[in-house]
């Protein structure tokens, strides 16, 4: 696969991919999106966390929370009583531990409970505008493979690995975005429209059944 020319695809059909995740103004709220999306669809945040933000804002207001008017907000999402749990407990170690502070790095991010790489990543880059790795989510881990960017591999660590050996490093935010936009709408899990697909002439899984 030439990385030039999938990029240059991608480039024509997404010219400003970004998280699909709404309503957040600073990073500790999008570090809330990002620990209520596990296991949802950005769709099912959005509904919650207006209401959500108009009451937290800073890390001081999340760690501060309650933790019974944080799970009424958050009631409608799965898993809600976790994920209160780990929000409140995700500021209260940037307080407490970092005085504060949201590091600027994935390998200070993930020591965060409740935060692993996946997050660390696209923390970075939508908030700060910092790529130090590929998000590689359900989406990204199938293109990726669909396109033979990788064989056969599921260990999302070493899926980035080998992106980020292939991909330069200033598309790495792109591509991640954009691989996660075309996997959720258009390489969908089940029946991949292939016929509508921008890449349908360079992808070696085009129209193959899976
Ligand atoms: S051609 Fe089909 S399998 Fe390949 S990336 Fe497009 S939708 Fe996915």
């Amino acid at each position: 696969m030439e990385i030039e020319i999938l990029l240059k695809l991608l480039h024509k059909e997404y010219t400003n991919p970004k998280t699909e995740l709404d309503n957040w103004m600073t990073t500790p709220q999008f570090i809330a999106s990002v620990i209520l999306s596990a296991q949802a669809t950005d769709k099912q945040v959005n509904k919650i966390s207006k209401n959500l933000f108009e009451k937290y804002s800073s890390v001081d207001d999340f760690a501060n929370a309650d933790i019974n008017e944080m799970e009424k907000l958050v009631s409608s999402i799965n898993y809600y009583k976790t994920k209160a749990t780990r929000i409140i407990d995700a500021n209260k170690y940037i307080k407490e531990s970092l005085n504060g502070e949201i590091p600027k790095s994935i390998d200070e991010l993930i020591k965060i409970p409740g935060i692993g790489r996946k997050s660390a990543n696209v923390i970075l880059q939508e908030t700060m505008g910092i790529s130090q790795g590929i998000v590689v989510d359900t989406h990204v881990t199938r293109v990726s493979n669909r396109l033979k960017l990788v064989e056969n591999q599921t260990n999302a660590e070493k899926i980035e690995k080998e992106l980020m050996s292939r991909i330069p490093q200033n598309e790495w935010r792109f591509f991640s975005q954009s691989i996660v936009l075309h996997g959720r709408y258009v390489c969908k899990a089940k029946k991949p429209n292939c016929k509508e697909c921008i890449l349908n002439k360079i992808c070696p899984s085009a129209f193959t059944p899976e």
